[in-house]
């Protein structure tokens, strides 16, 4: 109802006009009326232009035929003149109302399309400010692979400058200038076989993520998202803490935490891989097993921090001793063991003798008087033909066992006799 309101009062006063009208038919009051009433409305709609139109065309028709039929002698030019205006008159209204409203609708279009685009261009800009934000390295390409976006941690990361990114490079070309830029830790023989697999990757859309190395032993998680309209998101997190921190856990895992050399969870893990290599590349792979003589004895006497002290002490001059490629472990009270990759026995059995002489030569001082320790040392070779690493490890022992029987401070050395037999173990 509220809305036919505007039509029907312009409708009134129109019929109130035409009542006027018909006293006084000279008057132009009601065409000008009707003008005016027809621009209002149509102006605010199509329909309501035409039905306004439409009433008033119709009513001076009948109008003027009532007129027409009541007009004559030789004053009738002028009054008829006038009529005809009076009825042209609503039919232009009618059009100038239509396309005052065309006009209306199509300034409107325009204006609301400025406020989309600029809305459009807002949101946008508040978008990138945000990705900016964003503590990970975020990157859009299109469905042809061609960077249509990159924040400044994906540009940090890689050392772009914006400009670069700015040129919508293919992402080819940014994943080798990132490669031949010094962005990663990588090898020159590597550059192109990475190059490749990062763009398969990319383009299989693998959801899968990847660890990157970059310069500077950063650590980064990457991912690939695909896109609905077929481009890809890619996102790159900085990993390098939780990396290292894992690395400190499993290192930590695998020590031993009095002494800090290699448990026996890590001396099981590290013996099976060079046994498997030892007999692959066929090369020498000796065992050193040693137990500090009388032990029991040093507790008993000064205690177990003192005894402890002692285990360090030996530790210490096992780490000093071997080489670098050596593997020293502890694997029981006082008992350790060392894994000697690329070593025959001749060699192994000097490291033994080498350490017994030297926890001789070396007493604990305990109140700045020297505590006396020794040590008894079993010395295997791996017979990697036909045994395995378990009967590397209790050829050492039966050894040891040997050395404490005859008398300790001693190193007991694998003989051939004391090989196992390949003929057995295959039996
Ligand atoms: P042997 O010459 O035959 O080796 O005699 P031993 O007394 O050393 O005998 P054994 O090797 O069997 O003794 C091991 C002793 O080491 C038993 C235990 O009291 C002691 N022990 C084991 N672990 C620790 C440790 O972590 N700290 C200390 N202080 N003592 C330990
Ligand atoms: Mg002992
Ligand atoms: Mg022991």
């Amino acid at each position: 109802m509220k809305n036919k309101i505007p039509y029907v009062l312009p409708l009134l006063t129109m019929i109130l006009f035409g009542v006027v009208n018909l006293i006084d038919p000279t008057s132009v009051a009601l065409p000008f009326y009707c003008l005016i009433v027809s621009f209002v409305v149509g102006y605010e709609s199509a329909a309501g232009a035409a039905l306004i139109g439409l009433a008033i065309a119709t009513f001076f028709a009948l109008y003027s035929s009532i007129m027409f039929r009541s007009v004559s002698g030789p004053t009738s030019g002028i009054i008829l003149a006038q009529h005809f205006a009076i009825m042209v008159l609503p039919f232009c209204a009618l059009a100038s109302g239509l396309v005052l409203h065309l006009i209306r609708s199509l300034l409107r279009r325009a204006a609301h399309a400025r406020v989309v685009a600029h809305q459009a261009g807002l949101e946008l800009r508040s978008l990138r400010e945000a990705l900016d934000c964003s503590k990970d390295g975020i990157a859009v390409l299109d469905g042809d692979m061609n960077m249509q976006f990159a924040n400044q941690i994906f540009r940090r990361l890689f050392r772009f400058l914006p400009g670069f990114i700015g040129t919508k490079p293919h992402y080819s070309e940014v994943v080798r200038r990132a490669l031949y830029g010094g962005a990663y830790e990588i090898e020159d023989s590597q550059r192109e076989t990475t190059h490749n697999e990062r763009m398969a990757f990319v383009r299989s859309g693998n959801p899968l993520p990847v660890l990157l190395k970059l310069a500077g032993g950063k650590k980064i998680r990457f991912t690939c998202g695909v896109l609905p309209d077929g481009g890809r998101m890619l996102n790159y997190t900085d990993v390098t803490d939780m990396v290292e921190e894992a690395e400190r856990l499993e290192e930590l895992a695998n020590l031993d935490g009095m002494t800090g050399l290699a448990n026996r969870r890590q001396l099981n893990l590290i013996a099976d891989r060079d046994f498997e290599r030892a007999k692959r590349e066929q090369t020498p792979l000796c065992v050193i097993i040693l137990d500090i003589d009388r032990f029991k004895a040093v507790n008993d006497r000064f205690g177990h921090d003192i005894g402890d002290r002692a285990i360090c002490h030996v530790a210490n001059i096992c780490r000093d001793s071997k080489r670098n490629t050596d593997l020293a472990a502890r694997i029981g009270g006082e008992e350790f063991v060392l894994l000697l990759p690329d070593t025959a026995i001749e060699g192994a059995t000097i490291l033994a003798d080498r350490i017994r002489r030297r926890v001789e030569a070396n007493p604990l001082l305990v109140n700045g008087k020297p505590m006396e320790l020794t040590v008894s040392i079993g010395v295997a070779q791996a017979a990697t033909l036909c045994s395995n690493v378990q009967e590397l490890m209790k050829s050492a022992d039966e050894l040891l066992y040997k050395a404490k029987n005859s008398g300790r401070n001693r190193v007991m050395v694998m003989t051939p006799a004391d090989l196992p037999n390949c003929d057995e173990a295959a039996a």
